[in-house]
């Protein structure tokens, strides 16, 4: 194809996208150009990160519309919620990425993506400061810049380790698909120094003791990969050293799992309780050196323990580059990036943030309440019909996706008495509800609503949503519309995004899950376990993943997991 392009004058005809009509180009070395109507330059479009909210706007944004680039130093996208299962080779770490331009192919191949990572974002000249650093050898290494005409910042977060002393030094993490991995050779190492013939039992046990800081959902289904590897495989293989196996869990607050229903959580700790794992909450790790783990409690005081191999696993903290960003646009006070409800970085122009580096921040509810109550009620009364409360309510769950999480999944008495109250009224719409009442129960919510998770459920559907908007930008911009019923300033074209949360899982290992379904629904064992199954197969992000991860689950059914150290 390309010596006949090169032999012959040829014609491409391209539909100009936005002016409608037909430009020809004609090979410069056989006719003088054409004279065209100028087709506008495609506004440019950077995206930082190839995570779950980067991958999730790229895979749904209409890359024909914009000039898209995409910047990250991971040139894959990781399906996060397996990464415990790679740490014990339930399944493998090639099963669960997929290189993120085959993602960019299968959109035509629009997109650029530049394997770098952004270290300045210049917001004043709208630009990213970007730095290559891939092998040391080659060319390209070195600094560059991108420009843009609109920003999607989804780098996500890094661990937060409090600024414990020796975490850094002595800890793993499980954040990165290289983090997974180096946990699943160090398992290996500990059995494997474990079964030296010049060591006592105490070094034994030291060698073979797992510690697991933070009982959150990571660390807790790390340490039911781990008892899992143990019972089922190493014990086959370690037959000697394996009954000096000690799993802890640390956490400082007074139960694992404090995210999820108390039944899930009672059941979590029962279950690691029969297991054998070691569940101490109520404790905080003040530092960890080379061979002990300090630690401090209510009750026992301060206390040390010797230990094989610690993963640290207690939440998210900021990336230098947002931080420094956030410096320059008036933050320097958050902890991640503040966003509106249509996820525009506050205080600056063509910046979008979303995922774990960025939260919609919240104006406190209540300053905007009393608005929208002035509105409905149009005859200072001081009260409203049924029909009112629910509109208001209709706009203030479309204004604040977290109270209409909030209500969905938790019971919030006084408020939701009230809705229910004016509910079961709806037939007598002379009933008229007192304004003040359900001004103090939204006070009420006020005070308990928190930020969205930073899960990838979050950061896929701020993506997906993104996207959306993106593909619509030129036609709102010529037919704009408000959302239905709110009428005040930052009135955007497009509906604000709204987090519609689709439940979670808590895999607690020996084939038993926990899941936390809409509507309170909660269903613990095997059964779950099959759902958990289905669910992370269907969401794979293609079917070569879906079609390897699977496999994995059934090689492992078969022969086992694959204790090489390699
Ligand atoms: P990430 O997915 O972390 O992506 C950030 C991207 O930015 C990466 O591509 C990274 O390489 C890139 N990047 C970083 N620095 C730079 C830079 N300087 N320049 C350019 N690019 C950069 N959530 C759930 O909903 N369900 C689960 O079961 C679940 N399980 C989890 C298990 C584990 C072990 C972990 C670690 C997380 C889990 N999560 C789960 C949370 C979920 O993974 C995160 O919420 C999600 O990854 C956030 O998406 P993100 O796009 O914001 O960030």
């Amino acid at each position: 194809t390309s010596r006949a392009l090169t032999n012959r004058p040829f014609i491409v005809l391209i539909a100009a996208a936005s002016g409608g009509g037909l430009v020809a180009y004609t090979d410069a070395s056989s006719n003088p150009p054409v004279e065209s109507p100028q087709v506008p330059a495609r506004k440019k479009v950077v995206i930082l990160g190839t995570g779950w909210a980067g991958t999730s706007f790229l895979k749904n944004l209409d890359s024909s519309l914009y000039d898209v680039q995409v910047v990250s130093p991971r040139n894959y996208f990781a399906f996060t919620p397996l990464l415990p299962s790679v740490t014990c080779g339930t399944v493998e770490a090639r099963s669960i990425v997929e290189p993120i331009r085959k993602i960019i192919k299968k959109k035509g191949g629009e997109v650029k993506f530049w394997e770098a990572e952004c270290f300045k974002i210049d917001p004043a000249n709208k630009k990213v400061h970007c730095r290559s650093e891939i092998g040391t050898n080659l060319d390209g290494n070195g600094e560059f810049q991108v420009e843009y005409d609109y920003l999607v910042v989804a780098l996500g977060a890094r661990a937060n380790t409090f600024n414990t002393p020796g975490v850094m030094e002595h800890c793993h993490f499980l954040k990165e698909v290289e983090d997974a991995q180096k946990i699943r050779r160090s398992v290996m190492d500990c059995f494997e120094k474990a079964s030296l013939p010049n060591l006592d039992d105490e070094q034994r046990k030291k060698n073979l003791h797992f510690v697991i800081v933070g009982g959150g959902p990571t660390g807790v289904e790390f340490a039911a990969e781990l008892h899992d590897f143990v019972t089922e495989d190493l014990s086959k293989l370690y037959p000697t050293v394996c009954k000096l196996v000690k799993i802890s869990v640390v956490e400082a607050s007074e139960h694992i799992l404090t995210m999820f229903d108390k039944r899930i959580t009672n059941f979590a700790e029962e279950k690691f309780g029969r297991d054998g794992i070691d569940v101490k909450t109520g404790v905080k790790v003040v530092k960890v050196s080379d061979n002990a783990i300090h630690m401090i409690s209510r009750s026992t005081g301060e206390t040390s323990e010797p230990y094989g191999m610690a993963v640290w696993s207690t939440g998210i903290g900021t990336r230098p580059v947002i931080l420094d960003f956030m410096k320059q646009i008036g933050q320097a006070d958050r902890r991640v990036l503040a966003t509106d409800e249509w996820l525009r970085v506050r205080g600056c122009d063509g910046v979008y943030a979303l995922g774990d580096c960025a939260t919609i921040s919240q104006r406190k509810i209540m300053e905007n309440v009393s608005e929208i109550f002035k509105i409905a009620d149009k005859d200072n009364s001081g009260t409203l019909t049924v029909k009112e409360i629910h509109d208001v309510l209709d706009d203030i769950c479309i204004r604040y996706p977290q109270v209409e999480l909030y209500l969905k999944t938790k019971q919030m008495s006084n408020f939701v008495d009230l809705v229910k109250e004016s509910e079961g009224n709806a037939a007598k719409e002379s009933v008229e509800l007192n304004i003040e009442d359900f001004k103090k129960a939204l006070a009420d919510v006020d005070s308990q609503v928190k930020n969205l998770p930073a899960t990838a459920q979050v950061a896929a559907q701020q993506g997906n949503y993104l996207a959306r908007c993106f593909n619509k930008m030129k036609d709102n911009e010529e037919n704009p519309e408000g959302p239905i019923r709110i009428r005040e300033s930052g009135r955007h074209r497009f509906r604000p995004f709204r987090y519609k949360h689709l439940g979670q899982f808590a895999p607690l290992g020996g084939e038993q899950t926990a899941a936390q379904l809409p509507g309170d629904w909660i269903s613990i064992g095997r059964s779950s376990q099959w759902l958990w199954y289905s669910v992370y197969a269907s969401k794979q992000v293609s079917w070569r993943t879906r079609a390897l991860v699977v496999s994995d689950w059934m090689r492992r059914f078969i022969f086992g997991r694959d204790s090489s150290r390699i």
